[in-house]
């Protein structure tokens, strides 16, 4: 049954964000054979319109306003329902990311849809969409169908494989003008805190860090082995808590879930807080000393050890293999 889907193309610094383009693959699918409609919202954006095309869209519709230039989930929410009047689509898909997490239920509520948030996995069974999603924090999964109205669903990055990018793929772009009003919040100045580097929520190898990292210096090797694998560090809360790194690194039940190919955890002990954010993650290595810890029984490679030992072992094997 041919569809008719819009995907939202999330951009931070200036790029698309991966998970948009997983979003893209999910909407193709979705659309059986129907048309994926890309949308762009912020300021002078024009030239990402030709990657979200490159990546599967049919089209792109593109929303410049500088009311759009910095997030704001009033401004938003005006946008993307004037486009959804005006493009009528079968469905809306978007990542789950911090700006999806908040737009899409106040988008839900406007269109009087449903949303199956989180989702890891779309099948097509006879004319029904089925959205797998992660629930009990990842301990089992639910499948889930919208009846009524608009198929609307956010997609968890890391789980659903983009499309080979394809330069040769052409499509039409085109703009939409939108009236925003009565902003009650305008953003001033964006305050960056995390220091660039890859984005934890979209890395395929993460290299986490507890309390038995011991200081902020502790981090340092858990850094460079990131560094040599091409992936980020993240932390339990309890290395949060004592200071030795910021809170965006926080993974967990109250800080990020992760999905990446690799999750390194160094001298975390495994609560089931930190558990519920990384459980999902495809293969999981542990270092801790203590051949007890809860971490060792969701690992699919445990190492008893010191982490201060066991790290710079890994960091010069993994440079070695790299040469
Ligand atoms: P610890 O439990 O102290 O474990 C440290 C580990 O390091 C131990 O297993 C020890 O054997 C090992 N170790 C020590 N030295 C070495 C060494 N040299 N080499 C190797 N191993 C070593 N936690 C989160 O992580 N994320 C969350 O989102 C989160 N949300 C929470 C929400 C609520 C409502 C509550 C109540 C708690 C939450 N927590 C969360 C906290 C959670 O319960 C744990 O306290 C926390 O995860 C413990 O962090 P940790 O494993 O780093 O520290």
């Amino acid at each position: 049954m041919a569809r008719k889907l819009l995907v939202l193309g999330e951009i931070r610094e200036g790029v698309l964000r991966n998970v948009s383009f997983e979003a893209i693959a999910a909407a193709k699918q979705i659309a059986d054979g129907g048309e994926v409609v890309g949308l762009l919202l912020g300021g002078r954006i024009k030239e990402l319109a030709y990657t979200m095309i490159h990546h599967g869209t049919d089209r792109v519709v593109v929303v410049e306003n500088s009311n759009l230039q910095d997030y704001t989930p009033e401004a938003y929410s005006q946008a993307i329902m004037q486009v959804i009047d005006a493009e009528k689509p079968d469905g809306f898909i978007l990542g789950h990311t911090a700006i999806g997490k908040d737009i899409s239920p106040r988008i839900a509520s406007k269109i009087k849809s449903g949303l199956i948030s989180d989702t890891v996995k779309v099948d097509i069974i006879g004319d029904e969409v089925i959205f797998t999603r992660p629930i009990y924090s990842g301990k089992a999964f639910e499948k889930r169908a919208i009846q009524e109205g608009i198929i609307f669903a956010t997609i968890r990055p890391n789980n659903i494989l983009p499309l080979e990018k394809d330069v040769s793929r052409s499509g039409e772009i085109s703009s939409i003008d939108v009236q925003i009003k009565d902003l009650r919040t305008i953003v001033k100045e964006v305050v960056k805190k995390a220091s660039g580097g890859i984005d934890l929520s979209e890395a395929k190898v993460i290299v986490a860090g507890g309390r038995g990292v011991k200081s902020k210096d502790g981090f340092k090797p858990l850094e460079e082995l990131a560094k040599v694998l091409g992936g980020a560090v993240g932390a339990s809360r309890g290395a949060c808590d004592a200071e030795f790194c910021d809170y965006s690194l926080q993974i967990g039940q109250t800080g990020k879930v992760v999905t990446p190919d690799l999750y390194i955890a160094c001298g975390i002990s495994g609560a089931i807080q930190h558990i519920a954010g990384m459980s999902n993650s495809k293969v999981i290595v542990a270092i801790n000393k203590d051949p007890e810890a809860n971490i060792f029984s969701i690992a699919d490679y445990g190492i008893v050890g010191d982490l201060f030992e066991v790290v710079p072992l890994l960091i010069e094997e993994f440079k070695s293999v790299a040469v």
